[in-house]
């Protein structure tokens, strides 16, 4: 399966079942704290990068055993890169809702909602989770490294119009990188556009997986704490949870129904990690590999070999291709 992967148990969503629409890296921003490396399609231009056709019959495929909807809550469309950048989101969109009947969620960088088109394609989609990490040129520039055809203040109206008039849940998802975009002015400015916004959540991130550019640094649970004090002070009546204050491995957290065999196991946890760096004690809470050391050894043929490789980040040991 090249665009399906899961079901993981995600803390914010229940069981939760990915729809990559990417194949390679296509985004409009470079973040510095991406986890899954540097933008190699960099480009505001939306198209067929991969065919329609292509993953919509991998979900006809993959739904054949019924059984499968069973295992799961939800199905979250995102990409290997900025899945709003590919053409056909509407119509996989629709197709989930008919194929499975299940919420859909959509995580996306919040960059390209100035677009009508986009805005209308997102509409079935029951949860839109989209991103904005500063609301002041200087940070988002430096954080998230935006192609030349991108403009803050359109992204802000964009986001703001999109809040007003799309009528499912919208969780804003912030995330903050020490002496990047943590000031109390970037605070502001965060705040005043919330103000304008229809939001139903506000979610919290930080650095907390190994990140493209080592520069990219988390900031401390007790500024993450006192920045969600400040926001819940000027835009009261939001909820304001934090991401990364050691819930990323629940995050991460999924069953394995069928209990693949081992070969399995393994080709499932490199599809994982081409999306996602994970230690050796979240690939075993996913995978049921029977210890954090039966996943070292899975996993050291592929060390060796380079397929895979370890970084540090923090105080833990991370996997990544
Ligand atoms: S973090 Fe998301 S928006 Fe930023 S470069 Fe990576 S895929 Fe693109």
């Amino acid at each position: 399966m090249d665009h399906i992967f899961g079901p993981v148990n995600s803390r914010r969503l229940g069981r939760s079942l990915g729809i990559d629409l990417l194949s390679e890296k296509v985004c409009n921003l470079n973040c510095i704290y991406c986890e899954i490396g540097a933008t190699t399609h960099l480009t505001c231009e939306r198209a067929e990068y991969v065919p329609t056709a292509e993953i919509i019959g991998e979900i006809d495929r993959y739904f054949q055993d019924t059984e499968r909807l069973r295992e799961i809550d939800v199905v979250t469309v995102t990409a290997s890169g900025e899945p709003t950048l590919h053409s056909g989101l509407g119509r996989i969109l629709a197709h989930l809702k008919e194929k499975t009947g299940k919420p859909l969620a959509v995580l996306t960088n919040g960059t390209t909602l100035m677009d009508a088109q986009v805005r209308r394609e997102l509409s079935p989609a029951d949860v839109v989770i989209p991103s904005l990490d500063s609301a002041r040129e200087q940070s988002f520039r430096k954080l998230d490294r935006p192609a030349l055809c991108l403009d803050l203040g359109e992204i802000i109206n964009g986001l703001v119009r999109f809040s007003h008039e799309y009528s499912g849940k919208l969780w804003l998802e912030i995330l903050f990188s020490r002496g990047i975009n943590d000031t109390d002015d970037d605070i502001h400015a965060l705040q005043m556009v919330i103000d304008r916004m229809r939001v139903d959540r506000i979610q919290l991130n930080t650095v907390a997986r190994p990140p493209l550019e080592s520069f990219a640094r988390p900031v401390s649970e007790e500024r993450l704490l006192e920045i969600a004090t400040l926001l819940q002070e000027y835009n009261p009546g939001i909820p304001v949870d934090m991401l990364a204050r050691g819930a990323l491995t629940k995050d991460t957290a999924a069953t394995s129904v069928h209990a693949p065999a081992e070969q399995d196991i393994v080709d499932e946890i490199l599809q994982m990690l081409k999306r996602r760096p994970c230690t050796a004690a979240d690939i075993n809470t996913i995978f049921h590999c029977g210890g954090s050391k039966k996943v070292e050894q899975y996993l050291a043929p592929l060390v060796q070999s380079g397929t895979l490789h370890i970084r540090t980040h923090g105080d833990k040991l991370y996997y990544l291709p």
